[in-house]
């Protein structure tokens, strides 16, 4: 067996291997080609000639310029219903069986788009992908950090009226730049009264501090945490109370958060005693999925089967699925 059989063969296992997503927005996911179709059906211009070079970066104006035409794409409950089942088809195919998935509603109510059409056809689009491919999907409410607190705190009035077998959480996402996240303490500690569970994009595009401000309003778990290390206090306190870091190092690489994977600090997170994850966060923008990210950070890194699946079983403890659906999938996973 050649040296690429061997490697093809271990891609092919991890690809195989049941995984569970907990940092990956629903937004990221959408296919060019569903975002070409609904732009024209919609009279919303591409911006380029090729469906296939939207996706295609220069700068992170470009990204935004992507994001953008994404989410005017999405109208209708039908778009994102296609928006959600095929989230969960092409998860199916990176082996993810269970995956707790942002949706940002205010790019889209910004555009006019009632919320409970979008919640609609996301709802339904989760259960029938779930029903045809097998992945089960929970959603986390992501607000828009440069927004300010006034639009988080009203959309959490929203989730407030959800149903919460389908929505378990509230996030924050988008640059960290010039951001007192102090200002999201209400935030947090209301979720928490609602039985919301809380988790917050920090420490990637920001320092360290903004980690520690979120674990002091009492976040349940860390998305990305990048520069968590930079504060060794921190550091402690976190691995001591096994705050999840939801990990996306390809994506910290694809906007310039870090140089490259071998420079990503999950190894040193990981041997820290850090629980840490892996994640997509925009597997169609980046052109990556989960089981391709598993394969990169066992390459880079050197981990055998057995580390990975160490990885991929954090997941499950990271996860918010209470106690007796974590043993389920642990009995599920090692069958
Ligand atoms: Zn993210």
């Amino acid at each position: 067996m050649s040296v690429m059989e061997i490697r093809s063969a271990a891609d092919s296992r991890l690809r195989a291997m049941p995984k569970v997503e907990l940092h990956c927005h629903v937004e990221g996911t959408a296919r060019a080609s569903t975002v070409a179709e609904l732009a024209t059906r919609h009279g919303v211009p591409l911006g380029v000639d090729d469906p296939d070079d939207l996706y295609t970066y220069g700068s992170l104006a470009d990204f935004l310029n992507a994001f953008g035409v994404v989410c005017s794409a999405f109208v209708e409950p039908a778009d994102f219903h296609r928006l959600a089942y095929e989230a969960a088809e092409d998860a199916a195919a990176a082996g993810t069986r269970y995956r707790e998935m942002f949706f940002s509603p205010g790019f889209h109510l910004d555009r006019g788009v009632p919320f409970h059409v979008m919640w609609e056809g996301l709802a339904s689009g989760v259960a029938d992908g779930e029903t045809d491919h097998g992945v089960r999907t929970r959603l986390i409410l992501d607000v828009d950090k440069p927004k300010g607190i006034g639009p988080a705190m009203a959309l959490l009035e929203v989730a407030r009226t959800l149903d919460r077998d389908l929505l378990i959480g509230i996030g924050g996402d988008s640059t960290e730049r010039g951001l007192d996240h102090h200002i999201f303490e209400p935030l947090i500690a209301e979720a928490k009264n609602l039985g919301l569970k809380t988790c917050f994009h920090c420490g990637e595009d920001g320092p360290a501090e903004n980690i520690e401000i979120m674990v002091e309003a009492g976040v349940d778990r860390i998305d990305h945490g990048t520069r968590l290390l930079d504060l060794p206090d921190l550091a402690r306190r976190v691995i001591d109370a096994q705050i999840p870091l939801t990990s996306c190092p390809s994506s910290n690489v694809e906007i310039g958060i870090v140089e490259s994977l071998e420079s990503h600090p999950f190894d040193e997170q990981r041997v820290a005693g850090a629980l840490v994850t892996l994640n997509s966060d925009d597997p169609a923008f980046f052109r990556f999925d989960l089981a391709d990210e598993y394969e990169r950070i066992a390459a880079v890194f050197g981990y055998d089967h057995e580390a990975m699946v160490s990885i991929r079983d954090n997941a499950i403890d990271a996860s918010w699925l209470d106690d007796t659906d974590k043993a389920a999938l642990r009995a599920e996973f090692a069958g």
